[in-house]
């Protein structure tokens, strides 16, 4: 996805390499070409604009180092920065002191939610762990569905309301399966929840009300980072919204440009804790801040 975006920084840095010494001009041009590479890529202004601002403030202070050329020092300025606007630390999945620990999904209709309850099911269980799926997308056709088939191929259990019963409550059938796990010693409870192809107050309604049903230890907002420019929006929708704890990016895989994606975790200071990039159920991890920068600086 961040091929056009680490192509372009590449080729910035690497025009830094073999000058002796960084002018503040050299400096500025360079940081100029940067904020390009990062606004083509579809990252967020504010987010660009304050990296940018960082960049030339540390590069222009940087210290003589023996051990770096001045290229050397912009460019690991640069992956700090990096790391930085995608959350510094790798952010695990917090776990209730008392299980079950309760996830909730929380996202747009086709943001990879339910594929991807599937996917932090099945990563889960091979930690040992013991999780229930509990379908509350009552909205969409078949949803509760492909919920049982992807815990089939996830190997773990699925709540759902019962057959004939398809258009019940959703935050009855969430309360329901929390009764259930803490009922068959579930660990972990993951909530899919109705999306919409927009963001409407009647969804974000729903999803707080499940939240303040299920009060989840983790509300997880599912974002496709095919969507561009409006993962930014939806992301800043759902945190008024719904609120949530963390981000879990999708599509990954996708050839979008991915930099609205990136933005989320600094537009809303919430951290990205896991990301997608294909459609099966293993196309999934934890995400790493700083594994992403050098993947996009190459
Ligand atoms: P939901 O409406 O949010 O529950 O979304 P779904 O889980 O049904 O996913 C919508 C579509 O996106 C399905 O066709 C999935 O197979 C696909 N999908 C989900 N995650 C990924 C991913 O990481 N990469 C790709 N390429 N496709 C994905």
């Amino acid at each position: 996805m961040f091929d056009t975006l680490s192509d372009r920084l590449t080729s910035v840095l690497q025009n830094l390499r073999g000058k002796g010494k960084l002018t503040d001009a050299d400096i500025d041009a360079t940081a100029r070409e940067i904020r390009i590479a990062l606004l083509e890529a579809d990252v967020a202004l504010p987010v660009v604009r304050e990296f940018i601002a960082h960049v030339k403030e540390r590069a222009k202070g940087a210290e003589v180092s023996e051990a770096l050329n001045p290229a050397q020092q912009v460019i690991k300025i640069v992956n700090e920065e990096l790391i930085g606007i995608l959350g510094g630390e790798t952010r695990r999945l917090s776990l209730a002191k008392t299980p079950p620990t309760v996830i909730m999904l929380a996202g747009l209709q086709g943001s990879g939610k339910t594929t991807l309850a599937g996917k932090l099911a099945m990563f889960l269980k091979k930690q040992g762990h013991a999780p229930l799926l509990v379908a509350c997308d009552l909205q969409r056709p078949n949803a509760v569905t492909q919920l049982q088939v992807v815990g089939e191929r996830a190997g773990v259990q699925t709540f759902a309301p019962e057959p004939g019963n398809g258009v019940g409550d959703p935050v009855d059938v969430a309360r329901r399966g929390i009764d259930e796990a803490k009922h068959a010693q579930h660990d972990i409870v993951i909530v899919d929840t109705a999306g919409r192809l927009g963001v409407d107050e009647e969804l974000m309604k729903q999803a707080a009300d499940i939240r303040d049903a299920v009060q989840p230890d983790e509300t997880l907002f599912v974002v496709d980072a095919m969507i561009g420019q409006d993962a930014v929006s939806t992301a800043e929708a759902f945190r008024d919204g719904v609120g949530f704890t963390g981000v879990v990016l999708t599509k990954l895989d996708g050839d979008a440009r991915g930099g609205a994606a990136l933005s989320v975790r600094e537009v809303t200071g919430q951290p990205i804790l896991f990301a997608s990039n294909g459609e099966k159920l293993e196309d999934f991890d934890t995400f790493h801040p700083d594994r992403m920068a050098s993947r996009i600086l190459g």
